[in-house]
């Protein structure tokens, strides 16, 4: 059975390139007779998921994509914490009390998410008095687990290069988990075989692969797709002009023909497929 699935977090309304993306799970899971699931990715705070997480079921639905929705992040906390706590407990996690200032300030390198943080507090002593995030120790992670392989439907096998990302953060000082542990604990609990999302997180992945084997969760294959873009190559965003899947509605286009074009590759004026 092969289960996909679109993971939006509720802190602002989809665009064309989420309907893109909800339409590539849908179709890959609906080809296979599987099933296509929607979860709220709201590890922020449920502060905005009612009224926003009612908006994207509507968007789907009017777009005539069917879904099942799963448990959002937050009813997962307690969930998020025993695996951090199992990980700290290995020593693979230290904590951070670095400020982005700081840390962009002493990166030494540019990574596929920003400045890679460069280890600073790995040796340094705690002080308990700054609140502090909580890092993987990926190169004493990747010792233990040994060289790792995941496998993209699109670009084929991959060797796991987590260390590209640096240290990542797995809890943030403002919540039990960051969204590498969260999405990562969530796809298998919701026994995701087929993680379908855009190209942006090809990157990530890596990561998550060795969470998967630090944490003894089943590994699933990957499909990331390439992103919807501005004909500018800009990023696909609603301050360049595209109106939002609930404006499209509310205006009365019609849902089913936006999604079949999008299926056909053509797509609103201005808006193209990126090619890499
Ligand atoms: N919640 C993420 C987003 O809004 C997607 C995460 C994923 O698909 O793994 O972009
Ligand atoms: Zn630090």
């Amino acid at each position: 059975m092969i289960v996909t699935r679109f993971a939006p977090s509720p802190n602002g309304s989809l665009h064309l390139g989420h309907a893109y993306s909800a339409i590539v799970g849908h179709d890959l899971a609906a080809a296979a007779g599987g099933r296509f699931l929607l979860r709220i990715e709201d590890i922020d705070g449920p502060r905005s998921l009612a009224p926003l997480a009612a908006e994207f079921r509507a968007d789907l639905a009017w777009l005539g994509v069917r879904f099942e929705e799963v448990t959002p992040q937050s009813s997962r906390l307690a969930r998020y914490a025993a695996a951090a706590g199992h990980l700290r407990g290995e020593g693979l996690l230290y904590p951070c009390t670095c400020t982005r200032a700081e840390i962009a300030a002493a990166a030494q390198r540019w990574g596929p998410e920003g400045p890679v943080y460069p280890g600073t507090c790995r040796t340094r002593s705690h002080n308990p008095a700054r609140p502090a995030a909580w890092r993987l120790d990926v190169s004493a992670a990747l010792a233990r687990t040994g060289p790792l392989i995941w496998e993209d439907a699109l670009r084929g096998a991959q060797a796991a290069d987590p260390a590209a990302l640096g240290d990542v953060v797995l809890v943030r000082k403002d919540a039990p988990a960051s969204y590498h542990l969260a999405a990562t604990l969530d796809d298998a609990a919701d026994e995701v075989t087929l993680v379908t999302r855009g190209r942006d997180l090809f990157a990530a992945t890596h990561v998550h692969r060795l969470l998967q084997a630090l944490l003894g969760l089943p590994v699933p294959r990957w499909h990331h797709h390439a992103l919807l873009m501005a004909a500018d190559s800009g990023k696909l965003a609603k301050r360049r002009g595209s109106p939002s899947l609930a404006e499209r509605r509310a205006r009365g286009e019609d849902g089913p023909a936006l999604a079949d074009a999008i299926r056909k590759g053509s797509f609103p004026a201005g808006i193209t497929l990126a090619s890499s």
